[in-house]
């Protein structure tokens, strides 16, 4: 799955919503999280993130991989 990390916080862009074709990206407060059993891992909505917030999970920086959990458990919190 891809997870949205710190740089979202704030921001909510949303243009990786419009670019994700399986629509698994959601608005949360303050920002945006990637549904991770739903994910189909294009990586379509990498790119398109001006603030570089999206990272393939294996690829967060090490300062950010506490996201990881934090878009999975969004969603079990729901
Ligand atoms: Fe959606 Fe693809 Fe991004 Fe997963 S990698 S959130 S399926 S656009």
């Amino acid at each position: 799955t891809y997870t949205i990390a710190e740089p979202c916080v704030d921001v909510m862009d949303k243009s990786c919503v419009e670019e994700c074709p399986v629509d698994c990206i959601y608005e949360g407060g303050r920002m945006l999280y990637i549904h991770p059993d739903e994910c189909v891992d294009c990586g379509a909505c990498e790119p398109v993130c001006p603030v570089e917030a999206i990272f393939y999970e294996d690829d967060v920086p090490d300062e950010w991989t506490e996201y990881n959990a934090a878009n999975a458990d969004f969603f079990v919190e729901l």
